[in-house]
C-alpha cells in the first residue's frame, strides 16, 4: 500500500508539473501575444426566430499561438483574468469588434448589433468607460450597435457599483446583456436590480430540449419573464432543429448555436451575409 501511495504521489507530481509547465508557457507567451498580433476575433451568427435572418453576431476571441496552434479562450481567458492581461486584451477586442462592425455597416449588410464579452476584471477596471467610448468614437460604430455581455457573477461582485456603471453605459447608448442566464446564484435578483436590455439563456438549459422536461419548463419560464420585462431573449447553444422550433414557439427572439453557424472568421461571415442578402 505504501508503494502504491508513493507511485500515486509521483504520478500526480508529474501531472502537476506538466500542468504547471503549460501554465507557465502560456502565461509567458500571453504577455507578448497582443503586440505580436496573435489574437483574432471570430463571429457567431445570431438569427431571428421569426425571419431566419442573421441580425447580429457575438465576437469570440481566438489566439493563434505560433507553436501551440489555435488556443481556445477557455485555456487563456481565465489566465488573463488572473494576471490582469485581460484588461489590454479586452480593450483590443472592443476596438477590433467596433472596427469590424463599422465595416459591415458601411458595406450595407444590415447587421443590427455586435456583441462583445466583458470579464469581471474588465468590469472592475476604472478605465472601462474610457476605452469603450474610445473604441466607439475611433470606429464610428453607432453605440446602439454595441452589446456588452456580462455574467451574473460579474455584476453581483459589487452590485451597487455595477448598477451605477451599467447606467452610465446605457447613457452612452450601448446595449447590455446578461450572459449564461440561470447559472448564477441570484438570477432573478439580478433581473430586478440591474438595468438590462437582453438576456441570454445558458446553453445548459437548451441542451436538455426536447428530452429534459425541467429544462423545457425553465426555458419557457425564462422567455416569458424576459418578454414581460421587455428584454430581448437570446438562446445560446442551439444545435438541433427541435430546439429551434421549441424556442420559436416559446417566443424566444434570437437563437445562436452550431445549428445556425459556428463562430467563424470575418471573411466567412461576410460570405454568409452576402448569400442571405441575395435570397
Ligand atoms: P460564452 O460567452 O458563453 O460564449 C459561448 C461559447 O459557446 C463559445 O465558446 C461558442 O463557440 C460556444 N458555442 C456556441 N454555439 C454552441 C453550440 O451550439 N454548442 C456548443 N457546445 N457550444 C457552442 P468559445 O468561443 O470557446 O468561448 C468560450 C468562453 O470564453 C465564452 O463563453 C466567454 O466566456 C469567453 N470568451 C470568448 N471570447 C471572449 C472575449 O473576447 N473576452 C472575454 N472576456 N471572454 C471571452
Ligand atoms: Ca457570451
Ligand atoms: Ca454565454
Ligand atoms: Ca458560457
Amino acid at each position: 500500500a505504501k508503494q502504491r501511495g508513493k507511485n500515486t504521489y509521483q504520478f500526480f507530481a508529474k501531472e502537476m508539473n506538466a500542468q504547471a509547465f503549460e501554465h507557465l508557457l502560456l502565461e509567458n507567451s500571453l504577455r507578448h501575444a497582443l503586440e505580436r498580433g496573435e489574437f483574432e476575433l471570430h463571429y457567431q451568427p445570431q438569427v431571428a426566430t421569426e425571419t431566419g435572418e442573421i441580425v447580429g453576431v457575438e465576437a469570440l476571441i481566438r489566439w493563434r499561438h505560433p507553436e501551440l496552434g489555435l488556443v481556445p479562450p477557455a485555456r487563456f481567458i481565465p489566465l488573463a483574468e488572473q494576471n490582469g492581461l485581460i484588461v489590454p486584451i479586452g480593450a483590443w477586442v472592443l476596438q477590433e469588434a467596433c472596427r469590424q462592425g463599422r465595416e459591415w455597416l458601411d458595406a450595407g449588410y444590415g447587421l443590427r448589433h455586435i456583441a462583445v464579452n466583458l470579464s469581471a476584471r474588465q468590469f472592475a477596471d476604472d478605465n472601462l468607460l474610457g476605452y469603450i467610448s474610445e473604441a466607439l468614437s475611433q470606429s464610428g460604430l453607432p453605440p446602439h450597435m454595441l452589446e456588452l455581455e456580462l455574467t451574473e457573477s460579474t455584476v453581483m461582485q459589487q452590485p451597487q457599483d455595477a448598477v451605477r456603471l451599467l447606467l452610465r453605459l446605457q447613457e452612452m447608448g450601448v446595449a447590455l446583456s446578461i450572459d449564461d442566464f440561470g447559472t448564477g446564484y441570484s438570477s432573478l435578483v439580478s433581473l430586478k436590480q440591474f438595468p438590462l436590455d437582453n438576456l441570454k439563456i445558458d446553453r445548459g438549459f437548451i441542451s436538455g430540449i426536447p428530452h429534459e422536461g425541467d429544462d423545457m419548463v425553465i426555458t419557457e419560464a425564462i422567455v416569458a419573464i424576459a418578454r414581460k420585462m421587455a428584454l430581448k431573449v437570446v438562446a445560446e447553444g442551439v444545435e438541433t432543429v427541435e430546439q429551434f422550433d421549441f424556442l420559436r414557439a416559446a417566443g424566444c427572439d434570437l437563437v445562436q448555436g452550431y445549428l445556425l453557424g459556428r463562430p467563424m472568421p470575418a471573411s466567412e461571415l461576410m460570405m454568409r451575409l452576402s448569400a442571405d442578402k441575395v435570397l
